[in-house]
């Protein structure tokens, strides 16, 4: 008798607490000041919620129940509500997503993400210089693409090197062999805001073949990526902290959601890379289209990935400005022009007198 004595109890407050429990979001507000970038979300009831951060991507999310879907932009922040979940891409160098905390007051829930001084914000960048060692990767004239990308690669460590907003690594820094799969977990590792691989083409069945391509995650890449990352949580603790790799439901579909940020914010990158090269370089070296593919080094969950094919070795024409110094440092400016209008930011200064 007594079992069936709780159980209605059981019943009768559960039923009672429904409305209490129910958690849309009705409405999100941003607010930012001196010290802090704080986030609103206004539901129509109690939350009930636990939050995850993932300081090296900057990624936050926040488990609840029945939240609409959303997706919202304020201030380099990418807030995208699902199901039962929201994930906060952060994208502003400025904010510290590892000391970010969540404030609960009645029907709201606010994210706090403290600002750092400007002095330790730093965007970081790594530059892929494809193939190297015994992979040559494609070889025409008697040139190998290998010395092309690092040649390349180089000179764009350079710029963005000598711009103190950025903190700069190559996935190789000489004449090595790498892996796939190295380059992905050096990407994850360091916490990379952007990821741009440096490649040059060839087409051995149309030597007219000419222009620089942009190279961007496709849906058949995000979905094999996805599914090989939620049923081995071992290798999903390489892309994501292992707090969310722990909660099934929240790897997930913060795998999911982060597969699709590569490749939105890719396509924006290349965007943008794409019309600076437009604007500098097609005299030169064409200009070339934006692809989607499933190429291994663009699968890095949370980070924008482009793969850039600079120009077309079989081309004698491409090839003479791909092997030159001169036409070299054109294009890593063109690409450094580029990364910086993809974040909003203006050339220094000094650099712009030099022209
Ligand atoms: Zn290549």
């Amino acid at each position: 008798m007594k079992i069936w004595k709780f159980l209605t109890l059981l019943w009768v407050i559960s039923f009672l607490s429904l409305p209490l429990f129910s958690q849309r979001v009705t409405k999100i507000t941003v607010d930012v000041d001196r010290n802090y970038y704080r986030i609103f979300f206004t539901f129509d009831g109690k939350p009930w919620y636990r939050m995850y951060k993932d300081p090296k991507r900057h990624i936050i999310s926040i488990k609840l129940e029945n939240t609409y879907k959303f997706s919202k932009e304020y201030y380099s922040v990418n807030i995208v509500g699902e199901k039962n979940l929201i994930t906060i891409f952060v994208r502003n160098p400025e904010l510290d997503t590892s000391r970010a905390r969540v404030i609960k007051k009645y029907r709201t829930l606010i994210v706090l993400i403290p600002r750092k001084h400007k002095k330790f914000a730093k965007y970081v960048v790594v530059i892929d210089p494809g193939h190297g060692g015994h992979d040559p990767g494609a070889e025409y004239y008697g040139f190998e693409e290998k010395n092309i990308n690092l040649a390349v690669a180089r000179k764009l460590y350079y710029y963005l090197s000598k711009d103190p907003r950025f903190k700069v690594y190559m996935t190789r820094k000489g004449d090595y062999f790498v892996s796939l799969a190295g380059r992905q977990k050096f990407t994850a590792k360091v916490g990379a805001d952007l990821f741009i691989s440096i490649h040059s083409n060839a087409n051995p069945y149309n030597p007219n073949r000419r222009g620089a391509e942009f190279y961007v995650l496709s849906n058949r890449g995000i979905y094999k990526k996805w599914v090989d990352l939620a049923v081995h949580p071992q290798k999903a603790k390489e892309f994501l902290s292992s707090q969310m790799v722990r909660d099934k439901t929240v790897r997930k579909k913060v795998l999911k959601t982060s597969l699709e940020f590569t490749q939105e914010e890719g396509e924006q990158l290349a965007k943008e890379l794409r019309k600076m090269w437009c604007r500098y370089m097609a005299r030169y070296i064409p200009c070339g289209g934006i692809y989607e593919r499933s190429f291994a080094v663009l699968k890095v969950p949370g980070v924008p990935t482009v793969l850039v094919e600079l120009g077309y070795m079989t081309n004698r024409r491409d090839l003479h400005y791909l092997t030159s110094s001169r036409y070299q440092w054109a294009i890593a400016r063109t690409l450094y022009l580029g990364i910086l209008d993809y974040l909003n930011l203006k050339p220094l200064k000094k650099e712009r007198k030099g022209g």
